[in-house]
């Protein structure tokens, strides 16, 4: 059974997996590695873990709001573990990873999915909203990235996942913070896929148009001219079987980029 876990509390004796599993050598199939996913809570990261937990993954889910994670994670049963964590807190993340360093072993996969939206021109937007949008869009991938590949390195297996956005080329109106971080995400993911070149750790970015998640509800696409409307949308399922599809592909073949869109 999934468990709510206080940052600080106890570990359970259930671990979801013993470390290093040999499963992690197969390709094709994301049965039995271990994946750490945040933004697991809701939208495109809850529609991701579940994807594979269904395909036999084992997924430590990361987000901050304990409550939601842990329903989340018990409804999917005993291949999801709720990790409770502020992605914008450099201690809560280290802790956080150490946690699942102990309790699951070196991650397999890293889908660097959380993120934070903001809507406003530049000139007016306020310092600790921009600043929350570059913590969790950028800074964290950033950190996350950074602790996890030293092992993928050494074991010469291992797959970054960060999800990018159709804002992280195109520029569009009031989306001066948000674009900055997904362009800098973008470029954090491009400098890693030179620098994994060769090592069997592989790394992919995947790009999504508008889809219809939570993250909408305080802007209203639906009442605004030029916005795409909901209904019109991507549904996370699309984005989660996208990362799927690039996870299981052959070990010799790295997914650069996927970029999606309403057909
Ligand atoms: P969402 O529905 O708002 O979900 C965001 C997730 O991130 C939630 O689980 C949230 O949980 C978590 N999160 C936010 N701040 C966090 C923090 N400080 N620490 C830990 N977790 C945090 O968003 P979404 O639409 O699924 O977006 C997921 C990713 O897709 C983002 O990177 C987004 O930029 C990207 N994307 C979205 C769209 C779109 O149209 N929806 C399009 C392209 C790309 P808590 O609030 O509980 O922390």
């Amino acid at each position: 059974m999934a468990r709510a876990e206080p940052e600080a509390g106890a570990g359970s004796a259930a671990s979801p997996a013993s470390p290093a599993s040999p499963a992690s050598a197969r390709t094709g199939t994301v049965d039995g590695l271990q994946v750490v996913v945040t933004g697991a809570s809701r939208g495109i990261g809850l529609a991701i873990a579940r994807r594979l937990v269904e395909e036999g993954a084992r997924v430590a889910m990361l987000a901050r709001t304990a409550s939601d994670l842990q329903q989340e994670a018990t409804l999917m049963g005993e291949r999801a573990w709720d990790v409770p964590c502020d992605l914008a807190d450099g201690g809560a993340v280290e802790r956080a990873l150490e946690r699942i360093l102990e309790r699951m072993g070196p991650p397999d996969i890293l889908v660097n999915n959380a993120g934070a939206f903001l809507l406003g021109a530049l000139g007016s937007t306020s310092g600790p909203d921009v600043q929350r949008v570059f913590d969790v869009n950028l800074a964290a991938p950033y950190r996350l990235t950074n602790a996890v590949v030293p092992a993928m390195r050494e074991r010469g297996r291992g797959h970054i996942v960060t999800i990018g956005s159709i804002a992280d080329r195109h520029p569009f109106p009031e989306n001066g913070a948000y674009a900055a971080s997904k362009f800098g995400v973008r470029a954090m993911h491009e400098v890693l896929r030179e620098e994994l070149r060769g090592t069997g750790v592989r790394a992919s970015l995947v790009s999504p148009g508008p889809v219809d998640t939570p993250l909408w509800d305080p802007i209203a696409p639906d009442d605004r001219p030029g916005f795409t409307p909901r209904a019109s949308m991507l549904r996370a399922e699309a984005v989660a079987d996208a990362v799927l599809w690039v996870v299981t592909r052959p070990e010799a073949v790295n997914i650069d980029e996927l970029r999606l869109t309403r057909s």
